[in-house]
Formats: C-alpha cells, sequence, structure tokens
C-alpha cells in the first residue's frame, strides 16, 4: 500500500505506521518502507536511522538486499521497518543516471522472500522518483486527506502521476482507499470537506475518520505509535477500525478473485 499525497503534514506518516501497527496487532506480518528522507515513519517506530544505518537508501541507490536493512519493531510483534536515513535526500537525484530508475524498488520487494501480509511504503511530500519507485512497487495507493479548506488542492496532479505509472509501468495500481485524517467533528468545515471527499470520491473513503488528537501526534516523541501509546485513545481506537475496514476489503476482494478463478 503506496501512502501518497504530495502536500505535506496530511498524516501519511501518521497513518502509515499506525495502519501498520493496527494490522499487525491483529496477527498480520507488515513491512514499513519509510521512503521520506526526513525518516519520519522510522523515528515513529522507534527505529534507529542516524547516518550509518543501512537503510533503504542503500537498497535503491546501491543495490543491496531489502532483507539487509530491515529491522523489526521492538514494541510491536510482526511490525518491521525499512528505514530512511538522510542519505535518501541525495537519491532522487542520483536515481536519475541509475538503470531502471523507476523500478528499484519494485525489484527489491520481489527479491524480499520473508513472508509478509501488507507492505506500506510511506512517500515524501513530492511526486519525484522516490514516489514514482513507490507507485511501480504498489498495487494500492492510500490516500489521507486533512479535513481543512484546500483539502482537494493538488490531489489532481497526484491522481494523474498514478494514472501515468498505471498505463506505463504499473498497470495494477489503482487508488483503493481515501482516509480522512484530523477530522475535528466540532467544525462546520471538516463535515463540509468530509462530505465533499465522499461525494467525490464514494466507496473509496474509508467510512472511519481519524480524528485530530493530541495523543496521536504526541506518540512519534517517544518512539511509539499510538496504539501502544495509548491503546484505549481515540485515535489508536480510529485506526485500529480504519485497518480492520482495509483488511475486510483485502479478505473481499481476495473471495472475489477466487470466485471469478472458480468460474473460469
Ligand atoms: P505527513 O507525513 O503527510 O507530512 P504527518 O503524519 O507527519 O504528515 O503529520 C503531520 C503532523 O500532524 C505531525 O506533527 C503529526 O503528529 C500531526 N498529526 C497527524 N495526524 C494527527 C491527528 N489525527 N491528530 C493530531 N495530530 C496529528
Ligand atoms: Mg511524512
Amino acid at each position: 500500500m503506496v501512502v501518497a499525497n504530495q502536500k505535506g503534514g496530511v498524516g501519511k506518516t501518521t497513518s502509515t505506521v499506525n495502519l501498520a501497527a493496527s494490522l499487525a496487532l491483529h496477527g498480520a506480518r507488515v513491512l514499513v518502507i519509510d521512503l521520506d528522507p526526513q525518516g519520519n515513519a522510522s523515528t515513529a517506530l522507534g527505529i534507529d536511522h542516524h547516518a550509518e544505518v543501512p537503510s533503504i537508501y542503500d537498497v535503491l541507490v546501491e543495490g543491496k538486499p531489502l532483507s539487509d536493512v530491515v529491522q523489526p519493531v521492538r514494541e510491536v510483534e510482526g511490525l518491521f521497518c525499512a528505514p530512511a536515513t538522510i542519505d535518501l535526500a541525495g537519491a532522487e537525484i542520483e536515481l536519475v543516471s541509475l538503470v531502471a530508475r523507476e523500478s528499484r524498488l519494485h525489484k527489491a520487494i520481489s527479491a524480499y522472500e520473508q513472508p509478509l501480509d501488507y507492505i506500506f511504503i510511506d512517500c515524501p511530500p513530492s511526486l519525484g522518483l522516490l514516489t514514482v519507485n513507490a507507485l511501480v512497487a504498489g498495487a494500492e495507493v492510500v490516500i489521507p486527506i486533512q479535513c481543512e479548506y484546500y483539502a482537494l488542492e493538488g490531489l489532481g496532479q497526484l491522481l494523474r502521476n498514478v494514472e501515468l505509472v498505471k498505463g506505463h509501468l504499473n498497470p495494477k495500481l489503482h487508488v483503493s482507499t481515501i482516509l480522512l485524517t484530523m477530522y475535528d467533528g466540532r467544525t462546520r468545515l471538516a463535515s463540509q470537506v468530509a462530505e465533499e471527499v465522499r461525494g467525490h470520491f464514494g466507496k473509496e473513503v474509508l467510512r472511519t475518520n481519524i480524528p485530530r488528537s493530541v495523543r496521536i501526534s504526541e506518540a512519534p516523541s517517544y518512539g511509539q505509535t499510538v496504539l501502544t501509546y495509548d491503546p484505549s485513545s481515540s485515535g489508536a481506537l480510529s485506526y485500529l477500525e480504519a485497518a480492520r475496514e482495509i483488511a475486510l476489503r483485502g479478505a473481499r476482494k481476495q473471495q472475489e478473485q477466487h470466485m471469478v478463478e472458480g468460474t473460469q
């Protein structure tokens, strides 16, 4: 699942780590790939990512196997992270001159042999080669949308990029999930934005909105997801519920595929 939106601060990283942790707490094996040079997802998962740590940069640019950089997340069994270090800031430019520059992450994931139920890729706030690598590697795009003014602005560009990558490099790619984040039910604006997004996207929008919650924003400074930091908070419960919707959709899709295969 590629978590993308070229706007910064909309809840990409927060949603990546909390959805991933929710699914792992329910017994799934989940890998988070941190593709943002800021390394916020690595920090939030309590993963060491100082400059010397083997990281996703080494995988993308040096061709190191993914298994050499993946670390287990201490707090949550079944959750793993490929960290990003500051090196990754240069990768956007270094990738330009490398062969198969758009599909290096895809190749690394294909060669990864550990069993996994989900892979979440946390994208940087841009549509450059790092995000393109994520879109080529994944099948489903998850777009977090912050319930504020201008929420839909700039989304057209992301959707066009998804279509371009789908048309040329990855026919499986589609926007499967829209997640409304930082929802403040007390404001009219939030409910108006939510309504507008639901009107625009329809069934891709998860029923669960993620509320604005101090506990969610505090958790990363303890190297934790909100699921372990404050498991009974509204933020934790809403991420669990959103993850449940994602898991159910996945199960339903698999069932449909079996039925189609059965009739062929
Ligand atoms: P992005 O990865 O899209 O840049 P982040 O996930 O880092 O966005 O979120 C931006 C900021 O908003 C962070 O400081 C984060 O802690 C905070 N934040 C994210 N989601 C929530 C929420 N539901 N409630 C309160 N703060 C949030
Ligand atoms: Mg981020």
